[in-house]
């Protein structure tokens, strides 16, 4: 067993506090990895609070991880000692059905098992990347590229993948209209993205707070979501629609803004069931589609695209200390626009 320094909560309610856990000793495929970095995501609030089914408490959580490799299990041919390597949403999978066998481990037909809050092959608890170390099988490890820094590249093995695998499947680009709604961790990722790969970038935010910040990022266009102007001026303007928010939207309004044949994304993941009129999709051949995150292969694609456009997120690093502060302020939509744990102060 490796023994690894963590941040733990208890319960629902409850503070992190100082945590001790074990990993597992490296099995033939296994790396281990000493973590630098892992980003706060808004799912990790939500399993933390218990609001996405039950919890196995002590719950370390955390699937944005950036790190060195520091030691190879005796089978391992992609990484070495020394290697930046980064941790996503998924650590396993079964890896022979036909979701498997086509890179899209994230919708195997067993269930992937999560980095956190899930029970790996040997029938322990996962836990997640509050953590200085983690064993991971090499297959669901990827390479960070040199010119990435490892605290802003925590945010891509979420953040990054679950907005660049839709804008992909899509076809964002020259001659697409992109609407990004909400401009969080997830949304400001999107606008990045989808500006690299040509499509031409709204972002349809609930005020303009965050509007000049948009327009840095890429966005062409800023439109305050509380408006009522908004939603007949922009009706059938969008090919594309991400939406990020979890919270419940009029999905019939956001649908009113897509074009002939255009298609609205949610991965962001309302609690509560939508409502929906599909005489808005009937109208214009609309869709209404959902995504989770994307493949390994996938969040390779999406690293070195986001190296060679020269893509982070924007971050705030924090010591482990804050976590609880963070998450308070993620909730009150309060960062810019993703905290990043520093390891180092576990
Ligand atoms: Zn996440
Ligand atoms: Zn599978």
């Amino acid at each position: 067993m490796i023994k690894a320094k963590a941040r733990a909560v208890d319960g629902p309610d409850q503070s992190f506090r100082v945590a001790e856990i074990n990993r597992r000793d490296l099995d033939l495929h296994d790396v281990l990895i000493e973590i630098k970095y892992a980003g706060i995501c808004h799912s990790d609030i939500h399993t933390a609070h218990g609001e996405w089914g039950e919890v196995n408490y002590p719950l370390v959580p955390g699937h944005e991880i950036a790190g060195v490799v520091t030691e190879i299990g005796p089978e391992v041919t992609q990484y070495k000692v020394g290697d930046r390597v980064g941790v996503g949403c998924m650590v396993d999978s079964c890896g022979t059905c036909e979701n498997c066998l086509e890179g899209e481990e994230q919708y195997c037909l067993k269930g992937n098992v999560p980095t956190y809050a899930g029970v790996d092959k040997y029938g322990e608890p996962t836990q997640g990347g509050y953590s200085t170390h983690i064993v991971v099988t090499e297959g669901f490890v990827v390479k960070i590229p040199d010119n990435i820094e490892l605290d802003a590249a925590a945010p891509l093995l979420c953040a990054g993948i679950t907005t660049y695998s839709p804008l992909v499947r899509w076809g964002a680009g020259p001659g697409k209209k992109v609407a990004v709604v909400g401009m969080g961790g997830l949304g400001h990722m999107a606008v990045k993205i989808a500006h690299a790969m040509g499509a031409e970038v709204t972002v349809l935010s609930q005020t303009l707070n965050k509007k000049e910040d948009g327009l840095q990022f890429g966005a062409a266009h800023y439109y305050a979501t509380s408006e009522p102007d908004t939603f007949t001026q922009l009706a059938g303007t969008f090919d594309l629609i991400i939406n990020t928010v979890s919270a419940e939207i009029d999905m019939n309004a956001y649908l009113s803004l897509l074009t002939l044949n255009g298609t609205l994304v949610n991965v962001g993941a309302p609690g509560e069931p939508l409502s929906l009129n599909v005489m808005s999709l009937i109208s214009h051949r609309r869709s209404f589609a959902g995504s989770m995150i994307g493949g390994i292969r996938e969040t390779q694609e999406m690293l070195d695209f986001c190296a060679k456009h020269d893509i982070t997120p924007n971050i705030e690093v924090i010591s482990a200390d804050d976590i609880d502060h963070a998450y308070k302020r993620v909730l009150a939509s309060d960062v810019k626009y993703r905290f990043v744990i520093d390891t180092s102060t576990l």
